[in-house]
């Protein structure tokens, strides 16, 4: 009987430390992403880096740079289909 007295309170032990463990979990919660990479970061930064920010609005120029050109070709077609008459 003895065991499992002791087996009890090291469950208990275990128990408060998972408690204890989810509080801490809690207390990390309030937190970011960089948009860039993903890393955790303090909620009111939006990149982990000046690196990450410059990699992230290099991208989304590359991404408008893409938009305008099928917008261009778009509109480039639709002149076309135009003049041809229909
Ligand atoms: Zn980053």
């Amino acid at each position: 009987m003895e065991d499992i007295e002791e087996l009890k309170d090291e469950i208990e032990s275990l128990r408060f430390e998972i408690e204890s463990m989810r509080k801490e979990m809690k207390n990390i919660t309030p937190h970011k992403h960089c948009l860039n990479c993903g890393i955790s970061i303090p909620p009111d930064q939006t990149f982990c880096s000046k690196k990450c920010e410059d990699e992230w609005n290099r991208m989304l120029k590359r991404k408008k740079t893409m938009m305008y050109v099928w917008v261009l070709f778009l509109v480039i077609l639709f002149i076309i289909l135009i003049a041809s008459g229909l």
